[in-house]
């Protein structure tokens, strides 16, 4: 154990990467685990930067060689993950480490790292306000927008679990809201 882990988890269209974004650039303490995924790059992400994207194939090897820390299925055929490699890399260079995963990825890590893990769940002020904001980001062709909504229900039941609900209505309430808790855990 070298370091500690901040988890973002949260229906897509919650909003955590836009609050992670802030967070990274207000405190330097902290680095982004940049996750593996089998799905393709949206317009304007960057390889190693926003994902490393692998074909499903390259997925399955890193899966057979135990290269992740968690992985899921987070829809059908597609697949994300966590490196064991990519979250030593980060705390061997003194950052305190930052996720933006799914809700079950997110529960996963907490169990795994417990004290050391600060899971935080995003929470939007409702399924219609998520719908529009997924539509608004217009990253998404309607059948995935669609696979996206249909798992948000299932995803925001989960939220007592975590260790901090982050409500999401008005964004710079809920940074500063973010930046107090994280500032405390990773002071403690
Ligand atoms: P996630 O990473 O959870 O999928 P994003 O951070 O991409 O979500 O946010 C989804 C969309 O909603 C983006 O277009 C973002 O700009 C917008 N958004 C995020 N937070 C708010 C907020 N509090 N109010 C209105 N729009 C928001
Ligand atoms: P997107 O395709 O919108 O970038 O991400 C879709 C979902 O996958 C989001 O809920 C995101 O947080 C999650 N995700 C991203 N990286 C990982 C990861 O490494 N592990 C898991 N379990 N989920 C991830």
């Amino acid at each position: 154990m070298k370091g500690k882990l901040i988890i973002f988890s949260a229906p897509s269209g919650a909003g955590k990467s836009t609050i992670v974004k802030r967070l990274l650039q207000q405190l330097p303490q902290l680095a982004f685990s940049i996750s593996a995924t089998s799905r393709e790059p949206r317009p304007g992400e960057q390889e190693g930067q926003h994902y490393y994207f692998m074909s499903p194939e390259a997925f399955q090897e890193e899966i057979n060689r135990d290269a992740f820390l968690e992985w899921e299925e987070v829809y059908p055929g597609l697949y994300y993950g966590t490196l064991r490699a990519e979250v030593e890399r980060l705390w061997e260079s003194g950052k305190q480490v930052v996720f933006d995963i799914d809700v079950v990825g997110g529960l996963n890590l907490k169990q795994q790292f417990g004290e050391n893990a600060l899971a935080l769940f995003v929470q939007p002020p409702s399924l219609a306000i998520l719908e529009e904001r997924l539509r608004n980001r217009g990253t998404e062709s309607e059948e995935k927008l669609q696979m996206r909504l249909a798992k948000a229900e299932q995803e925001m039941a989960t939220a007592s679990s975590f260790d901090h609900v982050l409500f999401n209505d008005h964004l710079e309430v809920a940074v500063n809201e973010a930046l107090q808790k994280v500032k405390k855990f990773i002071e403690a």
